[in-house]
Order: C-alpha cells, then sequence, then structure tokens
C-alpha cells in the first residue's frame, strides 16, 4: 500500500495467474497450455519478419491477421477484434459493452478473471450458481434484468460444454443485454456459437490462439460478432491502446491459421489423451466431470484435493487446485503429452493406493 494509490487501486483484488515455475523437468499441467510446440511454419514466418518491419509501427488495424481470420471463419473484417492474448479482448469488451447500470451475469464457478475486470472497472455483478450437475443453467439468466451476461463455453474450470440451442434460447430470452460466450475451449469438442452472430446482434464470441493453437506465449486473441459491437470495442482500443499487436505476434498468428492440418492433428491428439485419461482416472475411482476441453475436473471420492496437489508437487508435477468452497474437492489437470499424461496417471495411482 502506498499514499499515492488511487483509491481505486486501494480496492483492487487482482488476478492471480497459474502458477509458472522455471524449474527444469518439470510436468506442468496447471495452466491449460497445449502441449505441443506451434506449426513450424509459425516459427518460420516470424523469422521470416525484417529487422526494417520491426523499425515500423505495425497496422493498427491489424488487417493482414483480420483477413485471414474473416476468411476462415466466415465472417467480414469488421466483425473481428483482436487484441493480446484473449484477457485483453475480455478486457475491451467489459470496458465497450458490459458496463450498464443493471449488473453483469456470470457463473458462480467460472473464470476468475471475469470478477477482476468487473472490479476494476466497476461494474456492478452478480454470480449465478451452477446447477446440481456443475451445469450453467440457461433459465437462471433468461429472465433476470441485467447489464450483460459471460460465461466461457465450455465452462472454465469444470470443462462442462453448454448446447447451441441453449445459448440460442438465452439470446431470444434477453435481446437488450449483450452475451459474451468465451471460446477459449471451444476447439477441444465444444460447439461454437459463431452461426448465430448474423441473426443475434448481441452476441459476441471470444476466441483465443493460447490453447488449441499453442500459443499461448504469443498473445493473441480475437472477438468476432456484429460490426456494431465490434466497432464499439475498437472506439475503446483506438482511445487506450491503439497499436495492441505486434508484427510478430500478426505473422505467426496468420501463419498457424495457414497450417490446419496440423492443427487438427494436435487437436486429434489432445482430445484422444482427455478421453484416455479420463478412462484411466475412473479406474483409480476418480470422479471426472465430462470434458470437452483440453483439461479435466476430477476428484476423488476420500483423498482430499489439497493433498493430492500437494503430493504431486512433491513428484514435479503441478496440476491446478482452487480453494473455492464448492470445488475445493477438485483437480483441474491440463492435458499434457502421453507421456506426462501416463506419469500423471502412474502418480495419482501411487498417492490413492
Ligand atoms: N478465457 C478463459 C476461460 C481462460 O481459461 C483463459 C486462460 N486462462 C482465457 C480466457 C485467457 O487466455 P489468453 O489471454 O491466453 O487468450
Amino acid at each position: 500500500m502506498s499514499q499515492f494509490w488511487s483509491p481505486l487501486v486501494r480496492t483492487l483484488t487482482p488476478y492471480v495467474p497459474g502458477e509458472q515455475p522455471k524449474i527444469a523437468g518439470l510436468i506442468k499441467l496447471n495452466t491449460n497450455e497445449n502441449p505441443y510446440p506451434p506449426s513450424p511454419a509459425v516459427m518460420a514466418a516470424m523469422h521470416a519478419v525484417s529487422a526494417d518491419a520491426l523499425r515500423l509501427y505495425p497496422d493498427p488495424d491489424s488487417s493482414a491477421l483480420k483477413q485471414t481470420l474473416a476468411g476462415y471463419h466466415g465472417v467480414q473484417p469488421n466483425e473481428i477484434f483482436v487484441g493480446n492474448g484473449s484477457d485483453e479482448v475480455l478486457a475491451f469488451a467489459f470496458m465497450a459493452l458490459l458496463k450498464h447500470s443493471a449488473p453483469l451475469l456470470f457463473p458462480d464457478i467460472t473464470y476468475s478473471f471475469y470478477p477482476v475486470y468487473a472490479n476494476l472497472f466497476g461494474i456492478d455483478y452478480e454470480e449465478v450458481p451452477l446447477n446440481d450437475a456443475m451445469e450453467i443453467d440457461i433459465a437462471d439468466y433468461a429472465k433476470r434484468e441485467c447489464g450483460g451476461i459471460i460465461f466461457p463455453n465450455p465452462n472454465a474450470p469444470t470443462g462442462i460444454p453448454l448446447p447451441l440451442q441453449k445459448i440460442e434460447e438465452l439470446l431470444i430470452a434477453q435481446p437488450n443485454a449483450v452475451i459474451v460466450v468465451d471460446e477459449a475451449y471451444v476447439d477441444f469438442g465444444g460447439e461454437t456459437a459463431l452461426p448465430l452472430i448474423r441473426k443475434y446482434p448481441n452476441l459476441l464470441v471470444v476466441r483465443t490462439f493460447s490453447k488449441s493453437r499453442s500459443l499461448a506465449g504469443l498473445r493473441v486473441g480475437f472477438a468476432m460478432g456484429n460490426a456494431a459491437l465490434i466497432e464499439g470495442m475498437e472506439r475503446v482500443k483506438n482511445s487506450f491502446n491503439s497499436y495492441p499487436m505486434d508484427r510478430l505476434a500478426v505473422a505467426g498468428a496468420v501463419a498457424s491459421y495457414g497450417d490446419d492440418a496440423y492443427f487438427r492433428e494436435k487437436v486429434q491428439a489432445i482430445v484422444d489423451s482427455r478421453e484416455q485419461m479420463t478412462q484411466e482416472l475412473q479406474q483409480l475411482g476418480f470422479t471426472v466431470l465430462p470434458s470437452r476441453t483440453n483439461f479435466i475436473f476430477a476428484r476423488h471420492p476420500t483423498i482430499p484435493a489439497e493433498q493430492l496437489a500437494a503430493g504431486l508437487r512433491e513428484r514435479a508435477i503441478i496440476v491446478r487446485h482452487f480453494k473455492h468452497p464448492r470445488i475445493d474437492q477438485y483437480l483441474r489437470i491440463s492435458i499434457g503429452n502421453p507421456e506426462e499424461c501416463k506419469l500423471l496417471v502412474q502418480t495419482l495411482a501411487l498417492l490413492t493406493r
């Protein structure tokens, strides 16, 4: 605390990102990174960026990236907003679209950045409990007066997806509120709401390159929605940081979309490992929620999750454990490569014997 802090800063409880320890040989299954490297085409494209290009400011509109994304996803460039990771894209959505007099709604078990942003941007919010099956129940959001709704689909850290039809029901029930669907994990088997953006001008779909495209270190995310929603976000961006995307990130991100075969192969490998790990943990007695992401959320019937997380850590494997009372019996385990998955399961077998 410093006397120089503003009153706002004094009230903030910042987000604590998952640990990023620099320990050699550590098996890192705690922040849902992709265990595979990005496509070699990404590295080549970044190497090809010239010194002279780096001397110059980047394109403030990131047109090359927007064109690539537009072509791939079947939308127009003016229906796309790009930023430094989806966390930054979400920040622009909060500032531009989610600050209203009625409270913002989001699940009580969800991505923990949402309440942090709401507090930072002075947005009143209400947390809506998940149902007994740990699912988002659309009926709980449909009839409430609100200034916007945000949730991940699939949800995090549960991994449970919502069917597209449920999202459409919500869009119909709440035509005057912006609904942000955070699709950070959708490529691992969720159903995207993207086909609905033309029909519902209040829908914003947010994506990231951090998970399915192995580029968490590059910081690239984007949103797709009605051109008027995007224009609102661009206004905030141009009033705040008019050059969010650097030239290396644009080159790498464009190249990632140029190697679709690689992308599909790695996503499939992760999905296969997830299904195998789910079965193996069930055989050890764990309850595993039905994940459509690159992580699983699992709990043991008797041994406390905190104890298991500590036991794994002693053996150089890190997973995520949350202190929230409703989920403190669970471990969130990112899907690693087959060897890492095998070691994780072997170690949990040992710890639960
Ligand atoms: N949304 C959700 C649901 C996430 O889990 C994450 C990753 N922690 C993000 C957004 C942010 O990802 P990034 O900023 O790396 O794109």
